[in-house]
């Protein structure tokens, strides 16, 4: 299987008719992950037909809505279809006490499978999962609550960054620096500096521009703000420093 990722959702906080919040899946040496879970991610998974069997773990940026909402509907879901495999949830420590109550209140003695919450810190650079093939990695960033990035790395070379919510962060470039493919937010255009710096978001042209310094091979611009009506805009401003861009296009699978 070759190495790719599908792009759930790519819209930031604001649904709007073209997006949805923030989720992808992962497909990396045969495994599957999941990468951050807003409202919705589970209706999208079912319609592309993902196969939610091969799904072990699940990772969470931070805990705005637009990147957890939908992980009581998923869990839900999957102990409707009597997963039986544990799912591994890594995480903030918060969101075990906000997601717990809930997991027992709709689900309680019928959730055919365990919920592993593995608590991690998203201020400190640090190796969170590790398989025989596969190390995944925090990135810490610079958002309003504590948020973090992932490093995906096939210990066969191929390496896959996520960079959820942040301001323009170059302390990360070193950390990502000749990845294959990088996910950068990008929730506003030029337009918008203003507000992108007091809501912690970085610009296109920031995203390519981290893209840039740190030599990634591709760029994949997501978490549109609904603010921005044409999206061509981001990636029009993005190209201009960085020409490997392409916009995270919600049910598209991009191979890297
Ligand atoms: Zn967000
Ligand atoms: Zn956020």
């Amino acid at each position: 299987m070759t190495d790719a990722v599908t792009i759930l959702g790519s819209g930031s906080a604001l649904p709007t008719y073209q997006n949805s919040p923030s989720g992808q899946i992962l497909s990396l040496n045969d495994k599957s992950f999941l990468i951050d879970c807003g409202e919705g991610v589970q209706i999208t998974m079912r319609q592309l037909g993902v196969k939610t069997a091969r799904l072990y773990s699940v990772f969470i940026s931070h805990l705005h809505g637009d990147h957890c909402f939908g992980l009581i509907g998923l869990i839900s879901t999957l102990s409707m279809m009597n997963r039986t495999q544990p799912l591994h949830i890594y995480a903030h420590a918060d969101l075990q006490k906000l997601l717990q109550p809930l997991i027992d209140y709709h689900c309680g003695d019928m959730l055919s499978f365990e919920v592993v919450f593995h608590p991690i810190n998203p201020r400190k650079q640090a190796i969170i999962f590790e398989d025989r093939n596969i190390t995944v990695e925090t990135i810490p960033l610079k958002h309003k609550v504590p948020t973090c990035g992932f490093l995906f790395c096939d210990k066969g070379q191929k390496r896959y960054a996520y960079v959820s919510d942040t301001m323009y962060s170059p302390k990360i470039i070193p950390q990502i620096s000749g990845v294959d493919l990088l996910y950068h937010e990008a929730t506003y255009t030029d337009e918008h500096e203003a507000r992108c710096k007091s809501t912690t978001h970085s610009t296109a042209r920031q995203a390519a521009t981290i893209a840039r310094d740190a030599e990634a091979k591709n760029l994949l611009i997501g978490h549109f703000s609904a603010r921005v009506d044409d999206h061509q805009l981001f990636l029009h401003e993005a190209l201009e420093v960085f020409p490997n861009t392409r916009l995270a296009v919600e049910r598209k699978t991009i191979e890297f």
